[in-house]
């Protein structure tokens, strides 16, 4: 079998997820009991488990020359990700995002650090990859000046672009018009069109999308599944698979590379989300984001 390729331009992020019985009040110290060092970043992770299913990676994107921005070079590397395209910006920190996980619930400090460095000339060196790939895959984690410009490029070489719209923000057209697929989540597409979307209206919101001009719009919708609409067709809902939940986080990124890796090996759309759905069931049946991504074995060989 052919290996799909496909180029993520996206962030690398240290996550330091600390761990008390409280959180503390501003101007309070509290002690903790735990930290972990986790490798995270919506591009990181989104490459990690393409590759893992078996995609040859390309990550394009920005650390600091630091111990934190080594390590999450050596955690692609580990998975076969190809990382010449991550350039280590002197004099600038490594993103980190600090997760303070206390009383059953988490609050988040991003700190882009040298994700901001990711511009449209580290994108342009790197146009022989994109040359190559059969895919590219996009988030929001980068600055937008660098991902508009990578949807340029790659449709400019003919290539299939996925827009994972995490963070949500307001997108401009001319970023829109170089996407064929756009996977927010429930939050994400009510931001980005400004419309709720629960229940009848989800059907809504997602016409709003492609009478933007995007072609294939997928919502995902955590335990609910997801749901797709083409162009000038009625919605389709798709269910998740039952499986014990252990962390969902990152269960997005591994819905985006499954959908990424099914579209970039030719797979139609019903299919590509099936498999997505496989991918991401079993991500959130093991602990962490990267370290939670399933292998195509595992995929293949889960009987859900
Ligand atoms: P995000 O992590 O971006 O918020 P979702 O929570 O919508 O994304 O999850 C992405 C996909 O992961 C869903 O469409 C679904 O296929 C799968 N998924 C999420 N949570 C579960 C779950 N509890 N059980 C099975 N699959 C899940």
């Amino acid at each position: 079998m052919n290996r799909p390729r496909i180029v993520v331009v996206g962030s690398l992020n240290m996550d330091l997820v600390v761990e008390a019985g409280r959180a503390p009040r501003m101007g309070e110290t509290v002690l903790g009991d735990r930290i972990h060092f986790i490798p995270g970043g919506k591009g990181a992770n989104q490459a990690v488990a393409a590759a893992r299913l078996g995609a040859q990676t390309v990550m394009i994107g920005a650390v600091g020359q630091d111990a934190f921005g080594e390590q999450l070079v050596a955690a692609l590397q580990k998975d076969g990700v190809v990382t010449s395209a991550v350039k280590a910006v002197d004099g600038v920190p490594t993103g980190v995002a600090s997760i303070l996980l206390a009383e059953g619930d988490n609050s988040i400090v991003v700190v882009p650090g040298a994700n901001s460095c990711c511009l449209p000339e580290d994108v342009d060196r790197n146009e022989p990859f994109i040359i190559q790939a059969d895919l590219v895959l996009l988030q929001l984690e980068s600055p937008l000046e660098t991902v508009i410009h990578a949807a340029k490029l790659a449709k400019h070489h003919g290539k299939k672009v996925i827009l994972n719209p995490a963070p949500a923000q307001a997108l401009p057209m001319e970023l829109l018009c170089n996407v064929d697929y756009i996977t927010p989540n429930r939050t994400e597409l009510s931001i980005l069109t400004g419309m709720g979307a629960e229940g009848e209206q989800l059907e809504q919101a997602m016409e709003n999308l492609l009478e933007l001009g995007i072609e294939n719009v997928i919502t995902t919708l955590g335990a609910e599944g997801s749901a797709f609409m083409r162009s000038g067709e009625r919605l389709q809902r798709v269910s998740a698979y039952k499986v014990p939940v252990v962390d969902t986080t990152g269960a997005g990124d591994a819905f985006n590379a499954g959908l990424a890796f099914a579209i970039a090996s030719n797979r139609a759309l019903p299919e590509a989300i099936s498999f997505a759905s496989k991918v991401s069931a079993l991500a959130v049946t093991k602990l962490g984001a990267q370290a939670g991504m399933p292998t195509l074995e595992e995929v293949e060989k889960f009987s859900f």
